[in-house]
Formats: C-alpha cells, sequence, structure tokens
C-alpha cells in the first residue's frame, strides 16, 4: 500500500465540548489505484487529505506512506517525506497570475537541486504529456479553467510523487472538462503507477474511478465498487 490510514482521529475544539472531524478512519491505497472519497460538504474529506498529506496529524492512529510509519517522525522529516512521496492538487489550481505554464512548474524544482535546465525539460514534458502543447508559455489568465486545472496536475508531479492527494479538482468545471480531468487522474494512476486520493462531491464521474469511499460526519465508509456508469 502506497498510503494507509488506520484508525485516525482528528478533533478539532468546539465550544465546550469536540468536533470529531475523523472518526476511526482508515483508507489504503496502492499505486496505480484512483480512489475517490464523495460526502456532503463539511464531512472531513479536505481533513482526510490534510491528514494523509502530513500537514495535519491526528490524535490518534497513524499515516503511513510508501511503508513508513509517520508517527515518530519530526516535523523536518515530515517535510521530507511530503516532498519526496507527495504530489498535491487543490480545488482551485492555485497558479500564481505572473508565472507561464512552465515557470508555475519550476517553482519548487529549486528546492530539489539538479540543473535549471533538466528540470526545464521535465516541465515542459510534463505539460505537453498533459495535452498542453502550444499552452507552455502561457499565464493562467490565458488559459481555461480545465487547462489551469492541467497546469495544476503538471505541476503536482515534478517530484515525482508515488501519491497524489487531490481536492475536488472538478468544482470549477463543466461537465465534459470534469470528466477529462477524472479521466486524465485514473490514466496517471494506471499509466504512472501512481497512488491517487482523490476528493469529489461530484458524483457523476465516479465510474471512472477504481475505489470509491464515502464520508459522513467524519466516517468512512468503503463501497466495494464504483458507481455504475
Ligand atoms: P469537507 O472538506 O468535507 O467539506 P472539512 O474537512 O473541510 O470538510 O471540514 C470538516 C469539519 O471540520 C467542518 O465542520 C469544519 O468546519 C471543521 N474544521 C475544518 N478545519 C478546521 C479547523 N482548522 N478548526 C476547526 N474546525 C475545522
Ligand atoms: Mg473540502
Amino acid at each position: 500500500m502506497s498510503i494507509t490510514l488506520h484508525d485516525t482521529v482528528l478533533t478539532y475544539p468546539d465550544g465546550d465540548g469536540v468536533l470529531r472531524v475523523l472518526d476511526h478512519v482508515s483508507l489504503a491505497v496502492r499505486r496505480g489505484e484512483l480512489a475517490a472519497v464523495t460526502g456532503p460538504s463539511g464531512s472531513g474529506k479536505s481533513s482526510l487529505l490534510a491528514v494523509a498529506g502530513l500537514l495535519t496529524a491526528p490524535d490518534f492512529g497513524t499515516v503511513t506512506v510508501n511503508g513508513t510509519d509517520t508517527t515518530g517522525l519530526s516535523r523536518s522529516q515530515r517535510t521530507a517525506l511530503r516532498r519526496e512521496q507527495l504530489g498535491f492538487v487543490f480545488q482551485q489550481s492555485n497558479l500564481l497570475a505572473s508565472l507561464t505554464a512552465v515557470d508555475q512548474l519550476l517553482m519548487t524544482a529549486h528546492l530539489r537541486g539538479g540543473r535549471v535546465r533538466d528540470h526545464r525539460d521535465r516541465a515542459r514534458d510534463l505539460l505537453t504529456s498533459l495535452g498542453l502543447d502550444g499552452h507552455l508559455d502561457k499565464r493562467p489568465h490565458q488559459l481555461s479553467g480545465g487547462q489551469r486545472q492541467r497546469v495544476a496536475i503538471a505541476r503536482s508531479l515534478m517530484n515525482d510523487p508515488s501519491v497524489l492527494l487531490v481536492d475536488e479538482p472538478t468544482s470549477a468545471l463543466d461537465e465534459a472538462r470534469s470528466r477529462e480531468i477524472v479521466g486524465l487522474l485514473a490514466g496517471l494512476a494506471h499509466e504512472r503507477d501512481l497512488a491517487i486520493v482523490m476528493v469529489t462531491h461530484d458524483l457523476a464521474r465516479l465510474d471512472l474511478v477504481d475505489e470509491l469511499y464515502e464520508m459522513h460526519s467524519g466516517v468512512l465508509t468503503h463501497s466495494s465498487a464504483p458507481a455504475p456508469a
């Protein structure tokens, strides 16, 4: 398993009591698999990704990334593991307005060392492989919403992660573009051997995913088969 949450609990203070955002959540996604987590707004989906992404430590339970139990790791060890193994795609593409598509991908490349020219070649290859040939030097305002999400997905792949954590990638897109993006993620999981956890309340695209989970009030359940097309 590439990313595993075992019996995780996450709470936030809430008035006199606590809000249990993750209620003994377990999840395991292997490489080559696109898993979708659906559920209503406020049910804890983004919190699940924050815990899986080592951004928020759970109160209880364990998160294992590519065989490494992260429970006892220091902050810098967690950061290193995040950089080496994890990629993130958020609801809004979070691109910088002034940068071209290629430069968006180069933003974090310096953290890895190596030659700028190699990073630039990799950025161009990734963008091209995601269907952005001809858009490499465009800035966000010159791209459609779907193209911006593709740039964000390409950016998340720059460090060659084993796990991709994706939060509501289609919420700003129309029907056809949404389907393309989910199809693209499924292709990435299968062809690049990535473990992808995609949070969505978009039920229409779930025929494209390999595994389906539902979140309700912090409780995660696994539905064995994806919804039929
Ligand atoms: P979803 O992504 O499914 O909409 P979230 O994980 O964002 O749900 O939020 C789940 C619950 O946790 C919500 O009730 C939200 O208000 C609460 N929550 C999220 N983050 C925090 C925080 N940092 N402090 C307190 N409450 C939070
Ligand atoms: Mg959310």
